[in-house]
């Protein structure tokens, strides 16, 4: 366990820090209107890891939380409004943005949501319409 990867991330002022351990479970690209509207960015370049994997390692008296549906609790810190992470707690899961752990290698394998875009993305992945079945989508795909 000890000699598990970790990767360090940052808000955008740095006041809050957090550190993510071992290695995600998915990457790839979010395009529902909701991950659009909270980043102000066409899509949302997102990392999962379990919930375990996920700390906050200075300043977590500083992080916000923000709720609008069941399925995410979006964090961020209060003090510069910069963004960190997404649960998911009803899938067990933690977003933690792709950009906000530059030192991952970030390689997406499918972009969910494309049914919302507005952002089209000719790279060769699947594009989901909602999600893979495994994670309680329709398992749909779309063109690209
Ligand atoms: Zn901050
Ligand atoms: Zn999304």
């Amino acid at each position: 366990m000890t000699d598990q990867a970790s990767y360090k991330g940052k808000c955008f002022c740095g006041m809050v820090a957090i550190e993510v351990r071992g290695e995600p479970v998915a990457m790839g690209y979010c395009h529902c209107n909701s991950c659009r509207e909270w980043s102000a960015g066409p899509i949302n370049a997102f990392t999962l890891w379990t919930q375990g994997a996920v700390h906050v390692t200075k300043g977590g008296e500083h992080m916000e939380a923000y709720q609008k549906s069941d399925t995410s609790v979006r964090k961020f810190c209060e003090l510069c409004g910069g963004h960190l992470l997404t649960e998911h707690p009803l899938w067990g899961v933690t977003d933690v943005y792709a950009a906000v752990i530059p030192s991952l290698r970030y390689t997406p394998t499918l972009h969910v949501n494309y049914a919302e875009t507005v952002f089209r993305v000719k790279d060769g992945l699947p594009k989901f319409k909602d999600m893979p079945a495994e994670m309680g989508g329709s398992g749909e795909l779309l063109p690209e």
